[in-house]
């Protein structure tokens, strides 16, 4: 039921140059006046021509009340795979990640979102697949969360596509998903708020880290630039200043930090 890889597998780690050859076409459009790229938001007031809009089965105002949105501005999650978006321009690519979130999770919905992932991944927008991944801070019980997981990380290997992970006190059990699975597509922890020594057990395993408004400086500090991205995620920070503050902090020129982003987003998400 699922369409076969589009390319013959391949090696994504490590990573040291960009063959711009291999790369998404419409992503090279996108990025030519450079861009700050958002790897992870679910807001569509941002420049979304740089950025991966995270869709969920039930991405809506009731069940994202952090998100900003007001009522009159939402609408079903399924139009994100619509051929037109309420306010955004039909002339741009919107590039979306569809997932399974760990909070929206229940034994009785999980075969329809599963039905809705499996379908939406076939679009021609994703890029990418999450959020998903474990949380230990909700009542979903674990054990459905991980179920639930592994064959979201099934997907995102069978197709290739980066995977966009939420985990929330439980790296261990993310770390050892990683060795025991040995996925060929590459994971991304978004939101990163941990540790330098987490950031480090991370990376070692050859998982990118995504950070967001809130994190330690200490652990941005201590990922090296190949295997960073930056994000909005639900807050309503700008992004560019995002690129700011982590440019002062890693000590490196603005626009050096937003060309290495690029192309790690290029390496990642546009190697089809
Ligand atoms: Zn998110």
């Amino acid at each position: 039921m699922f369409r076969k890889l589009r390319f013959p597998i391949y090696t994504f780690f490590p990573v040291e140059t960009v063959d711009e050859a291999s790369v998404h076409t419409d992503a090279v459009h996108a990025n030519k006046d450079g861009g700050w790229w958002d790897v992870h938001t679910h807001r569509l007031d941002g420049d979304l021509q740089h950025a991966v809009w995270s869709c969920g089965w039930k991405d809506t105002v009731e069940l994202s009340p952090v998100s900003g949105r007001k009522p009159e501005d939402s609408f079903p999650v399924d139009s994100c795979l619509m051929e037109e978006i309420p306010g955004i321009s039909k002339a741009h690519p919107i590039y979306i990640s569809v997932g399974i979130h760990p909070w929206y999770l229940t034994e009785a919905n999980f075969s329809e979102q599963w039905r809705w992932l499996t379908e939406s991944v076939r679009s021609e927008r994703v890029v990418a697949i999450g959020e998903a991944g474990l949380d230990k801070a909700v009542e979903v019980p674990f054990e459905l969360q991980l179920s639930a997981f592994r064959r979201v990380i099934g997907v995102a290997d069978e197709y290739g596509f980066p995977l966009i992970i939420h985990a929330v006190k439980a790296s261990n059990e993310i770390l050892e998903l990683k060795k025991k699975l040995r996925p060929r597509n590459p994971w991304i922890i978004h939101g990163f708020r941990g540790k330098k020594e987490l950031a480090q057990a991370y990376l070692r395993n050859g998982i990118y880290l995504s950070y967001g408004a809130r994190y330690q400086e200490e652990a941005l500090r201590s990922t090296p630039l190949d295997y960073l991205f930056l994000e909005t995620d639900e807050s309503v920070a700008d992004i560019q200043e995002l690129y700011m503050r982590a440019a002062k902090i890693l000590e490196v020129p603005e626009i050096n930090l937003r060309e290495k982003v690029r192309q790690n987003i290029n390496k990642l998400f546009f190697r089809h």
